[in-house]
């Protein structure tokens, strides 16, 4: 075992030290143990709810430029230590160090714009039913939010949450997932550094029970949640009492390539969003629907980039395109909706397996599958894997009712060079993010959220903090 710390979380502003039950942390590309973390018992989540809501009390009227103060100080810790934040996530969740190492920047961007953001609440002043009285309408924050993470952005999705909250005037205690809680807790150090009052930021580790904890504290005003809608469904069942609620759940995105598409820059876009992070993103590409016409020239060009695509263990080669998959639940769905796929007809067009020499973690060639219906899991179920099925169409219609007839709403993707096409897309697409002619639905300045089966509530942009404010309106008689 190599890089253990001693098991601890960050709870009031300090360590606190954990002897009960571990949980070890294991590197997907190497089957290693690499450290071990607190298996943390309601306890000590009840201490770190109870951290926060005593902050609250200061925090919530605290001056918005301290926070933005503050938040700035965090991005630049965060910024910092780069090199050693994105090695976390590597080393725990397998995508290339490459790419971890863009995670932190995208991190401390978005940390400097809810630190910007945090001077810019406004309320407003309403017209009132009666002479002498104003009615002003302000934003207040909710309170003690409980935030539960999943593994495949370990330190954006703490970051989302955290920044927004607590330029909000929130508190925030943070559950990440027991696959990568080690980079949650470095993030917790730059925290310390940046000199936040004890009990705004706390952060417990610990698997689903831990998460079941803190989303059942009677004290917690929030829940932000990310991951799967199982899980999604299973707290929104079991809270105690009412409160508000974000979800931002799976996707299963659909990419529709049309007779006018730039096919270049289709088969361009696909490799990314298809294959980036070994597919394990909300908003992958799981699914493409292609015009007869350009359907083999799709192809072609997918298979041939797919393969040069290379996979390896992402810390001995930083700017691999594909590291392991982090799991081996993932490992195994993938396989499996291959399997369903050939076993209806499809056809394995590259990948399927592991590469020729990968070792012993958990590897999977991106994968290309052909002739797909959608009865087939690949194409109506997320994967959550390096795996793309591909589906021929000759009616947009047909195309776009395909596209929109799973229970996923999060994202879709068109490829298209004819303007009235491309608006058409955009506004039969039954998503809550689309993007055309490009691959990237998620920018820190626009909202992003889901609809449908994919949840609700926004991350990003401004309304990414309304989540965490509320409305207050005061009647104020004067007279005047
Ligand atoms: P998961 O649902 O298995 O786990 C997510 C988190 O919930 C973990 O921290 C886990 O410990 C915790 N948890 C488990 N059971 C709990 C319970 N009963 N109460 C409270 N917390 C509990 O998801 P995952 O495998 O970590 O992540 C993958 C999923 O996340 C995919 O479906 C993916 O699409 C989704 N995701 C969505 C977005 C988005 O923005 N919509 C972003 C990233 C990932």
């Amino acid at each position: 075992m190599s890089g253990t710390r001693a098991a601890r979380n960050f709870v009031d502003g300090a360590w606190a030290e954990h002897d009960g039950a571990l949980i070890d942390v294991v590197n997907p590309a190497t089957g290693q143990v690499v450290a071990q973390v607190a298996d943390t018992p309601a306890e000590e989540v009840d201490r770190a709810v109870r951290a926060a809501a005593r902050a609250f009390a200061e925090w919530r009227f605290s001056n918005p430029t301290v926070r933005a103060d503050l938040l700035h100080r965090l991005a630049d810790e965060v910024a910092a230590r780069e090199v050693e934040l994105g090695r976390s996530v590597t080393v725990e969740m397998g995508k290339p160090l490459g790419e971890a190492r863009g995670e932190v920047r995208k991190l401390a961007l978005a940390l400097h714009f809810y630190a910007e953001e945090a001077t810019r609440v406004r309320g407003s002043i309403v017209a009132n039913t009666e002479e002498g009285f104003t009615s002003l309408v302000e934003h207040e924050p909710i309170g003690v939010v409980g935030a539960i993470t999943p593994w495949n952005y370990p330190l954006e999705l703490i970051g989302w949450k955290l920044g927004a909250s607590v330029a909000a005037g929130c508190t925030i205690v943070v559950k990440p997932s027991e696959y990568t809680p080690t980079a949650g807790l470095l993030l917790m150090e730059c925290v310390e550094a940046a000199g936040f009052p004890a009990g705004v930021v706390n952060l417990v580790t610990g698997a689903g029970a831990t998460g079941a904890a803190l989303t059942q504290h009677p004290v917690v005003d929030k829940i932000a949640f990310t991951g799967s809608g199982r899980t999604g469904a299973a707290i929104a069942r079991s809270v105690p009492n009412v409160k508000p609620m974000s979800m931002e759940l799976g996707g299963n995105c659909p990419l529709v390539v049309t007779a006018n598409a730039d096919v270049a820059a289709a088969v361009k876009g696909a490799l990314r969003r298809a294959f980036r992070n070994a597919g394990q993103i909300c908003i992958a590409i799981n699914r493409a629907y292609v015009h007869d016409s350009v359907h083999d020239e799709f192809v072609a060009g997918l298979v041939a980039g797919a393969q040069q695509l290379v996979v390896a263990d992402g810390l001995e080669q930083p700017d691999a395109d594909v590291g392991p998959v982090t799991n081996q639940e993932i490992l195994d769905r993938s396989l499996a909706h291959v399997r369903d796929a050939v076993d209806h007809g499809a056809r394995v067009a590259c990948g399927g397996e592991a590469p020729a020499g990968a070792g012993p973690g958990l590897f999977l060639s991106p994968t290309v599958l052909v002739d797909c219906d959608q009865e087939m899991l690949v194409m109506h179920a997320e994967t959550f894997g390096p795996v793309l099925g591909v589906s021929r169409y000759s009616d947009l219609d047909d195309a776009l009712q395909r596209a929109n007839s799973t229970d996923a709403g999060l994202a879709a993707y068109a490829y298209t060079q004819d303007l009235g096409e491309a608006f058409t897309l955009r506004k039969r697409l039954d998503f809550g993010n689309v993007a055309v002619n490009n691959v990237d639905a998620g920018i820190i300045n626009a909202p992003y959220g889901g609809r449908k089966g994919s949840g609700y509530g926004y991350e990003h942009a401004r309304e990414g903090m309304d989540g965490y404010l509320q409305i207050k309106h005061t009647r104020l008689r004067h007279g005047a």
